[in-house]
């Protein structure tokens, strides 16, 4: 076992927590059938500490998995057809779909020939992936995805390269040959280097150019009722393996969003998922802090859980300076600092305090959650 320090692992290659391994589980087409689902979370619950985690790329991450655990679980992932047997395969296995396609549709057809056509890419920087997104309006605007396929502004489909405005037509049956040329020019091209194709700056070849805008995106997905079933939100993107385990029934299917779709679910309430688009934690980022990140100093999702219902607008809390939960700006941000806590309006993790070595109680005075004087 090769344990990975970076943010991109997958099942073959782990990544070290404070609470143990993390094991990433990249199910083809975002969705997992009901005995897969029930597979996975009894694989979660023996071999980890029964926490999964649903990640910005609609991955889940297995969470609490000892070294003596970790290759049995895999053995019984890959049983249940959820990780690659071929380590090579799964790590190149990092694609992103629209999770409302149906089959038969471009989302669909396309992402079966990338899976079949796997072994014909090249080898890429871990946290490089690939959206295909082929509705009628794009879902996974501002979502993971260096080489992208997406619908045009004036239909048809468009090949995009991350942090280019415009796109080059192609066709349901030429847009895997697109990206597969694409990702080796980005290769040939020092891309490896740049890491990222938003941070590659070499020009694009003439043919992937192209002039034509993505179509407008529609409104992003809320909890509540879908065509395909039920929306859940996730809190936190987290979800103990018991209560996941309630939706085996249905297949699920994996957003971005840290929200889960129950095919056929009709909205049944189930305790630690979240059904009200209202729901003030739909509002919040937060990572898992103390004791879960050995870089935490101060606990967060308790602390995120209490003070969101008084907190206009987005909030983050943050372990420490990092900001993995959230890389944008939020409406109050609190970040973690030698135990105690700095918060700042309008600003990222690590961000310059308004209010700096602020305790629990501080906090809840200043935002009026206790009768306690405001700061
Ligand atoms: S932001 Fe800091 S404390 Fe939170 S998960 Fe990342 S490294 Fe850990």
């Amino acid at each position: 076992m090769s344990v990975i320090k970076g943010w991109c692992p997958d099942a073959w290659h782990p990544m070290a927590a404070g609470d143990g391994l993390l094991v990433r589980v990249r199910p083809m087409m975002g969705r997992i059938d009901g005995a897969q689902l029930a597979g996975l979370c009894d694989a979660a619950m023996s071999y980890g500490n029964g926490l999964i985690d649903l990640t910005s790329r609609a991955n889940l991450q297995i969470r609490g998995v000892s070294e003596r655990d970790w290759r049995p679980l895999v053995a019984q992932l890959v049983g249940l057809n959820l990780v690659h047997a071929d380590p090579v395969m799964e790590a190149r296995n990092s694609l992103l779909v629209a999770p409302d396609w149906k089959t038969g549709d471009d989302t669909v057809c396309i992402a079966a020939e990338w899976a079949d056509r796997l072994a014909e890419f090249p080898d890429l920087p871990a946290k490089v992936g690939f959206a295909i997104d082929a509705g009628p309006a794009p879902l996974l605007m501002g979502k993971a995805g260096d080489f992208r396929i997406e619908p045009g502004a004036q239909g048809g489909l468009i090949l995009r390269a991350a942090g280019r405005p415009t796109g080059a037509a192609v066709t349901r049956s030429s847009a895997v040959d697109a990206l597969l040329a694409l990702a080796h020019w980005f290769v040939a091209s020092g891309g490896r280097e740049a890491g990222r194709m938003v941070r590659h700056k070499a020009a694009l070849p003439d043919w992937a150019q192209g002039d034509v805008a993505a179509a407008t995106p529609v409104l992003p997905l809320r909890p509540g009722r879908h065509a395909l079933g039920f929306l859940y939100g996730v809190p936190f993107g987290q979800i103990d393996a018991a209560t996941l385990a309630e939706l085996a029934p249905h297949a699920i299917r994996l957003t971005p969003w840290r929200m889960l779709i129950a095919e056929g679910g009709e909205g049944r309430a189930i305790d630690g998922l979240l059904h009200d688009p209202a729901d003030p934690l739909l509002r919040v980022d937060a990572c898992p802090g103390q004791p879960s990140c050995s870089q935490a100093s101060v606990e967060t999702r308790a602390l995120a859980r209490e003070v969101a219902p008084y907190v206009t607008g987005r909030l983050h809390v943050s372990g420490c300076a990092k900001g993995c939960a959230r890389s944008a700006p939020a409406a109050l941000c609190l970040t973690g600092r030698e135990g105690r806590y700095d918060l700042a309006r309008h600003a990222k993790a690590g961000g310059p305090p308004q209010r700096a070595g602020l305790t629990h109680s501080d906090i809840l005075a200043h935002l009026g959650v206790t009768d306690a004087a405001c700061l």
